[in-house]
């Protein structure tokens, strides 16, 4: 697949990888943040002899069963591991312990997992609530709370707004001169201990062997990890026949033609999943699968080879027309990604509006636009979550410093809602500042 820019046109050249060839005057790209499955780097991987497929590529005639959730029959024989405990395990392993003759679970770091509690939306309550501009208000306000924002109010009111809603509450108690950065961050490390504890308290309560209980426990900052919510993970653990296999943070040493080895002892497996995650940061075209070439000549891959460069996370210079449409260099990765995509369309909407409105056949940021953007970026932290003293995942490029493309892997310096009315007021002046029209 390849997008190319005609110049004379002033129109993208889209071929794909079935011989077809599109011209379009605008493109939005969204490939996607999080889409290209990724395997960990254990040595011996390719050597196993048994069935083994990475969860997004799940094969339901192996396993039997449906993605509704029917039983997967055809793992009643079978002794099966699963390989890692983050969001996409924590959703797998009550379905596979219902169903294996034997689950090993491998865990590196186990996930913090609180209470999901999911239950029908109340019409009573709903209809109290849905004025006009409701959901904007609910967007907006779950940001606010959740990435670092100045929310008064949790209209939320779920496992991810819990804990500003406690440091928030914390904060109100302290008289108002007391209200001091140092106090603040004090607040947030209680509220975070806190809410910690009642993860790891209920681990207790549900997991009946201590030993597998004690290893369930995430000891590290709720943010750190992605935190997981799931009503049913924990107790998976009480079934006959699963075994949590905890690697002491190490991982796992080899797998083998049999199966796998931790801390030296083999585990002899028929089928080997990997819930390993997806890639996260690497360079642009090996998660998209393509190039662009944009006017003369240059390509994509070459322009960002030392990290991306954009103006608002959706133009690049060179690259007329075309909108990234995702977080970075925007508000950033924060846990609503619906909500960066929403206001990147609202953003490259007006702006299409304008240029077909005025003849405009052209829109491209300027050099010096986007090395302003770039600069600005790099003023602040720009991240909500993950630190390199934290426990490794992809929130914290797995606990190593980012390399010099990793760098600009930031969003706004004021955090995601500052960049939101940011850009709210950037789009509605009408001037698209650092962006020409032509
Ligand atoms: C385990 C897990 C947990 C997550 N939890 C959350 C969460 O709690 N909150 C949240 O907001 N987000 C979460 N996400 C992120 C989630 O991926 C995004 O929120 C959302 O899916 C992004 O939508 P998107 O349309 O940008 O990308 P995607 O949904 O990834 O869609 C991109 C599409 O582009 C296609 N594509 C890519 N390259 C090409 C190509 N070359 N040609 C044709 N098609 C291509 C892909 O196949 C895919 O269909 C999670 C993701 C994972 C994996």
């Amino acid at each position: 697949m390849s997008l190319d820019w005609d110049e004379a046109q002033s129109r993208w050249i889209i071929r794909t990888n079935r011989g077809d060839a599109f011209t379009a005057q605008f493109v939005g790209i969204g490939t996607g943040p999080l889409h290209v499955p990724k395997l960990p780097g254990i040595p011996g991987i390719e050597r196993f002899m048994g069935y083994s497929f990475h969860t997004s590529r799940w094969d339901y005639d192996y396993t039997g069963g449906d993605p509704s959730g029917l039983l997967m029959e055809k793992l009643a024989d079978k002794r099966v591991g699963i390989i890692g405990t983050g969001a996409t395990s924590v959703q797998c392993v009550p379905h596979l312990a219902r169903a294996c003759k034997e689950l090993y679970v491998f865990q590196r770091t186990p996930s913090s997992v609180d209470v999901r509690a999911n239950a029908p939306i109340d019409p009573d309550w709903f209809s109290g609530i849905a004025t006009p501009g409701w959901q904007q208000r609910w967007l907006e306000n779950f940001t606010a709370n959740q990435a670092g924002g100045s929310a008064n109010e949790d209209l939320v009111q779920d496992g991810w707004t819990d804990l500003s809603r406690r440091i928030r509450e914390k904060v109100l108690l302290l008289p108002r001169e007391q209200r001091t950065p140092q106090n603040m961050l004090a607040a947030f490390e209680d509220s975070d201990f806190e809410k910690m504890e009642e993860i790891r308290a209920r681990v207790d309560s549900i997991v009946e062997d201590r030993e597998t209980a004690a290893r369930l426990k995430a000891w590290y900052r709720q943010l750190c990890k992605r935190p997981c919510f799931h009503d049913t993970y924990l107790q998976a653990f009480n079934t006959a026949g699963t075994h949590l296999v905890d690697t002491d943070g190490k991982g796992l040493d080899e797998v083998t033609e049999r199966g796998v080895v931790v801390a030296g002892k083999e585990y002899v497996l028929d089928c080997i999943i990997y819930a390993s995650g997806f890639e996260v940061g690497t360079a642009y075209k090996r998660r998209a699968g393509f190039d662009l070439t944009g006017r003369d000549g240059i390509k994509l891959s070459d322009y960002w080879s030392e990290g991306m460069r954009t103006k608002h996370g959706i133009h690049v210079h060179g690259f007329p027309n075309v909108f990234f449409v995702q977080p970075t260099q925007g508000a950033n990765l924060i846990s609503n990604v619906p909500h960066n995509l929403t206001e990147a369309a609202r953003t490259i909407a007006l702006m299409v509006r304008h240029a077909r409105a005025n003849g405009f056949r052209q829109i491209e940021v300027t050099k010096d636009a986007e090395e302003r953007w770039i600069e600005l970026l790099l003023t602040g932290a720009g991240r909500m979550i993950g630190s390199p003293d934290c426990t490794p995942g992809y929130y914290n490029n797995e606990g190593r410093e980012p390399g010099p493309a990793a760098r600009l892997n930031v969003g706004h310096p004021a955090g995601a809602s500052a960049y939101f009315k940011y850009i709210d007021g950037w789009r509605n002046s009408g001037q698209f500042e650092g962006v020409q029209f032509r």
